[in-house]
């Protein structure tokens, strides 16, 4: 019963003086029973539970838990670790008479006398989820033409892919350029921006034969050139 080691026995701080407080460390593996998080999840943290008036105070400091994503640029399942340097909630000894949001309520069972930690962890994993996991940050993904994990080796299409995207993708050059044509041909008066023309200006010459990372440095820089 992986669950249960997040339940706490809270019997003698329920019956304590107002300010009494213990701390206990967990460092398990804990099935949340949540479709993000698979199978057993590990979990580590410092809990400070603190008697108030009407409720125990729980504040969870260093939690560290350990999740497998699937990186989203090679597809390649990596395991994660997420830091949480402090949670806290507070958990009632009875239920309020009007209640906003169940989600937030949490309860000490006051018949077993304990409270259960599932819930607070389950919540807190789940806002630090990263938005676009990835194995790493210099990931270079799988390739668009082949498919290739361009981690492994390269398979010359990322360069290739990188060339065009350096003499196409430049919108605001095309737009100057656009300009500079309309005045120069006197059409001061009616200047349409044309989407055919947009794309029609000729590739700029790459003046060596530089990487495909060191190009996309490069291809950021303003063009002192043209400008
Ligand atoms: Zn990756
Ligand atoms: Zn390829």
């Amino acid at each position: 019963m992986p669950k249960a080691i997040l339940t706490i026995n809270v019997g003698s701080l329920v019956e304590g003086v107002e300010g009494e407080h213990t701390t206990i460390h967990i460092d398990e593996k804990v099935d949340f029973n949540e479709k993000s998080l698979p199978g057993l999840t590990y979990v580590k943290a410092k809990i400070n539970i603190m008697k108030l008036e009407d409720e125990l105070n729980i504040a969870v400091e260093n939690f560290i838990t350990k999740i497998n994503f699937i990186c989203s640029k090679c597809l390649k399942p990596f395991t994660h670790e997420i830091k949480i340097p402090f949670a806290e909630r507070q958990f009632l000894f009875e239920q309020p008479r009007d209640i906003e949001d169940l989600d937030d309520l949490y309860l000490v069972d006051m018949k077993n006398m304990t409270i259960d930690l599932t819930e607070l962890f389950r919540q807190e994993i789940l806002l630090h989820f990263p938005l676009n996991p990835l194995c790493s940050l210099k990931c270079k993904g799988l390739c668009y033409v082949c498919g290739k994990d361009l981690n492994k080796n390269s398979c010359g299409h990322a360069s290739a892919a990188a060339e065009t995207a350096k003499d196409t993708h430049k919108p605001m050059a095309h737009l100057k350029e656009l300009f500079n044509r309309a005045f120069a041909e006197g059409e001061h008066s009616s200047i349409e921006i044309k989407a055919s023309r947009l794309g029609g200006t000729p590739p700029n010459k790459s003046s060596n034969g530089e990487t495909a990372s060191t190009k996309e440095k490069s291809s950021a820089k303003p063009n002192k050139k043209k400008i």
